[in-house]
């Protein structure tokens, strides 16, 4: 790692992005400063086609349409995908329903755990190549895609391919087959990881794929068809397409389409629901979120700022589980305040590929606008806002990380997903207040608590309405672990033993 000196009087973007209203309350520094010298990841290693078709029945298949996908850190053009009409999803789910009937529903389960196996062997090869595409056509760091994104998805593959054939143990005295075809619709924020979610758990209980990217980010599902392809998976066992909502749509009210499997936000989650409604399809929903982080007095101040930092400017807060409600115990608040301020000024936020960025690009120019106009709203509503001095880059979609203090909890800003790089930070003064206040959400995905006294953590964890309670950490995954919400947040579990279960018909 090199560092440089450079005079950090560089003119900031402005602060909340585009409408040049800067509320930023930290003076510019004269001072010289020892900067990190540029690190970008090399991606001539990468191959990106220019066009990419409809991966279905093991072959690759023209669409009338095709859309762009775009480099959200640059707004330069990646490639062209295929955008997959009625036809194309009916093509695709008759080439599953041909390989579960024909092939995949015979194959021993001990051979359908190889296959799985073998998936993640070539994915751990080509892990490399994997991470910068996600970066690319994401705009998340490289050093999330490389630690995070790829690493989990390989494990997802890794321990569904070990339960393949320990079913029966999985669940003693129960019969059960699978479900069959299986819809599965991916949102843009972990594609890779969210398809691993999804086909791993369905290809070890034996049911066959169709699987739709979310618009922004295609690229590294087309990688995994790559993958599946030189793995040998038999031909339509995964079918893997693109498009936008109606194509989505579309996979939801196929009749032979017997589970669906969606991630994404909670108005989609409610008109699936309502299609099915009256069908007999599984379905499950892992929608939105507004989790509540809660420090207590007797936390270890230093790690719960980390904790704060990693549960709300991960991803640049495109994650439904970040923790975007910052619950801090009245007696520590200033101190949290003055560390917190402290540490948002040591973020590197810009270019993705570089490996010392940690708050990469916003994923898409539309998203940006729903962050900025949330903030804005901040703004009219009287909370004080706060964002470091740091210069963004002059293309592509950048936010700064932003916190707001002086939120009350029926603020937009402290009810509605942001997804972005945006914390509310509101108090409490007893544990009782922090639970009704952190349950006071529509929301009921996941949540945080810091404190010495693991008695007060067990107390809390049984009263939060949220499917993963973090204690002392945050943002922590397993494959092992099953993860899922509560209320808006939607239902159905993924990971571990419960995630096999959404797959089979008992
Ligand atoms: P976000 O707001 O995070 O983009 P969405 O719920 O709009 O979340 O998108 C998540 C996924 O759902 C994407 O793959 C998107 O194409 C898909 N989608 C959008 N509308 C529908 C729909 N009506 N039916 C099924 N899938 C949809």
């Amino acid at each position: 790692m090199t560092f440089r000196e450079k005079s950090s009087s560089a003119s900031a973007r402005n602060a909340i992005n585009g409408n040049g209203s800067s509320k930023s309350s930290s003076p510019v520094s004269k001072k010289p400063v020892w900067e990190y010298a540029p690190s970008p990841e090399a991606k001539d290693h990468i191959e990106i086609r220019s066009q990419y078709d409809l991966f279905i029945g093991g072959k690759w298949q023209k669409a009338k349409k095709y859309f762009a996908t775009v480099n959200p850190a640059t707004e330069e053009k990646l490639s062209e995908v295929a955008s997959a009409s009625k036809d194309d999803v009916n093509r695709a789910v008759l080439s599953a329903e041909r390989a579960y009937n024909k092939v995949w529903s015979k194959t021993p389960a001990k051979e359908r755990a190889k296959y799985i196996f073998r998936i993640a062997r070539i994915m751990q090869e080509k892990a490399r190549e994997f991470a910068v595409i996600e970066t690319m056509d994401g705009g998340k760091p490289i050093k999330e895609s490389k630690s995070v994104d790829v690493p989990l998805a390989l494990a997802h593959f890794f321990y569904y391919a070990g339960w393949a054939d320990k079913l029966k143990y999985a669940f003693p005295n129960q019969v059960f087959a699978p479900v069959g075809v299986v819809g599965q619709i991916i949102p843009w924020n972990f594609p890779l990881l969210m398809a691993a979610w999804k086909i791993a758990p369905a290809l070890a209980c034996g049911n066959t794929v169709v699987i739709k990217s979310a618009e922004t980010t295609p690229l590294t599902l087309y990688k995994l068809a790559e993958v599946i392809q030189e793995a040998g998976l038999p031909d339509g066992v995964v079918n893997i397409i693109s498009g936008a909502g109606d194509t989505g749509a579309a996979i939801v009210n196929h009749p032979k389409v017997k589970k669906i499997a969606f991630t994404g936000s909670t108005d989609v989650g409610k008109l699936i629901m309502r299609s099915i409604a009256g069908t007999d399809k599984k379905v499950t929903l892992e929608l939105g979120g507004k989790a509540a982080n809660i420090i207590f007095e007797d936390a270890p101040i230093d790690q719960a700022i980390e904790g704060i930092i990693n549960g709300i400017y991960f991803n640049q807060g495109h994650v439904c589980c970040a923790g975007s409600r910052l619950f801090v115990q009245e007696s520590i608040k200033n101190t949290v305040i003055k560390k917190l301020k402290h540490r948002l000024k040591s973020l590197r936020v810009g270019n993705p590929l570089d490996k010392n960025t940690d708050v990469g690009a916003i994923n898409s120019k539309m998203q940006l606008k729903k962050i900025t106009e949330l903030v804005n709203s901040g703004i009219e509503e009287g909370c004080s806002i706060y964002q470091p001095e740091c210069s963004l880059p002059e293309r592509g979609y950048y936010f700064k990380p932003t916190f707001f203090t002086n939120v009350a909890q029926s603020n937009r800003i402290a009810q509605e997903e942001i997804f972005g790089p945006v914390l509310s930070v509101l108090t409490f003064r007893t544990p009782k207040e922090a639970i009704e206040k952190a349950n006071n959400t529509q929301y009921g995905l996941s949540a945080g608590i810091w404190t010495d006294k693991g008695s007060k953590i067990f107390k809390m964890v049984g009263q939060l309405k949220a499917g993963v309670v973090w204690s002392n950490t945050y943002n922590r995954f397993n494959p092992a672990s099953p993860f899922g919400g509560y209320k808006e947040s939607g239902f159905g579990r993924e990971g571990g033993l419960q995630g096999l279960k959404e797959y089979l018909n008992f």
